[in-house]
């Protein structure tokens, strides 16, 4: 008869092969610790991969893991300029894939590989007996076959981009919302990529965020061409000022810029403006939508748009670990804290 693993002899899980799993193969690759890294996309990255055109702010001294850099040195990898700006494609091509590919971690990534649930092997979250004794049990849809494997321990890594949050200022989700994926795209769209799509029609933004200020100067390059694009954001911020960051003086210099180069596009007019707007209600008649919002306690409606891209945000999901007892914070639902490597 075969003898059962013990607990320490099992792999670890990690869910997700964006820049924190893979950080954190490679923090394991390092120990010599087997894991198993299951990933839902097709390659490494497929959240960063979907924003692959926008140039990140942090310049790649703040975008390298130390343990995927030594990991990396030993392969002769060469390393991008420290003070460089990679846009999410470079960063996928000049380092993730890179990573992703080492030896030492490759064979141990399973892609097209969704995690559905995480739970403790044959208990229940309400079961206290034996439950630090028996091994996390993963379940993985993959291609064509859901299928069980057994872990000392579980990293999830999943992020939050596939989670937008919704319209409404106070996080809820309407029935108008649900029902108007055809005009209501959530993150960073690529305007370049579905002109048809914006072109001299009204868009609205939502959102206060890098995200949003991405949007609208996208937007605005797609209104030089088609001038009767009507561009209108709306946010909840009491200032404009709290938008445009540190502008010269900002700590991250092209974070300072993106400020910058939005205070123009308003002072020029080129962006309506509605702050602080905290939409209570949204309406479609006719594929038209009407917001509904107070301003300083007043209400307001902000009607005609035909297009809502939302940047309010996303948040973890933790439906698939539902059966663990999982702490995190209750405001931002990060972590409670971080570890201690
Ligand atoms: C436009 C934009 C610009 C940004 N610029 C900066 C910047 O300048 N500086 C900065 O520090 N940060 C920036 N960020 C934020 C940064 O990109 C994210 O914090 C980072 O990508 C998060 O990495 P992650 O690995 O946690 O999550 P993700 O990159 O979201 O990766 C999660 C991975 O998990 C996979 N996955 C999800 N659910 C499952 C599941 N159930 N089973 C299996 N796999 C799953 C996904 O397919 C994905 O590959 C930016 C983000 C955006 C959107």
């Amino acid at each position: 008869m075969e003898k059962p693993d013990t607990l320490e002899s099992l792999p670890i899980a990690v869910i997700g092969a964006g820049p924190v799993g893979l950080a954190a193969a490679a923090h394991l690759a390092e120990r010599g610790l087997p894991f198993r890294l299951f990933e839902a996309g097709n390659s490494a990255a497929a959240n960063v991969l979907s924003w692959g055109h926008v140039r990140i702010f942090s310049p790649w001294q703040y975008n390298i893991d130390p343990a995927a850099r030594r990991l990396l040195s030993d392969i002769g990898w060469q390393e991008p300029l420290v003070d460089e700006l990679p846009t999410g494609s470079e960063l996928f091509e000049k380092y993730l894939l890179p990573l992703s590919e080492h030896p030492k971690i490759q064979p141990f990534i399973h892609y097209r590989a969704r995690v559905l649930s995480v739970s403790r092997k044959n208990i229940d979250r309400m079961t206290n007996r034996n439950r630090e004794a028996v091994p996390f049990v993963v379940r993985v849809q993959s291609e064509t076959i859901s299928q069980e494997h057994e872990f000392r321990a579980v990293i999830d890594a999943s992020g939050t981009w596939q989670n937008p949050n919704p319209i409404l200022s106070d996080g809820t989700w309407t029935s108008v919302e649900t029902t108007s994926s055809d005009a209501i795209t959530y993150g960073i769209v690529n305007v370049a990529d579905v002109p048809d799509r914006y072109k001299n029609k009204e868009v609205l933004v939502i959102g206060s965020g890098h995200s949003a200020i991405n949007s609208i100067l996208d937007l605005e390059s797609l209104k030089q061409q088609f001038p009767e694009t009507e561009i209108h954001w709306v946010m909840r911020k009491d200032t404009l000022s709290e938008v445009y960051g540190g502008g010269e003086s900002d700590a991250l210099e092209a974070r300072g810029a993106l400020g910058t180069k939005i205070k123009s596009l308003i002072d020029t007019d080129r962006v309506s403006v509605y702050t602080p707007f905290r939409i209570q209600e949204v309406r479609r008649e006719n594929g038209k939508f009407t917001l509904i919002g107070s301003q300083f306690d007043q209400l307001r409606s902000l009607a005609g748009i035909d297009e809502i891209i939302v940047n309010s945000g996303a948040r973890p999901d933790f439906s698939f670990l539902r059966e663990l007892r999982v702490e995190f914070d209750s405001t931002v639902e990060s972590v409670p804290a971080l570890a201690n490597f």
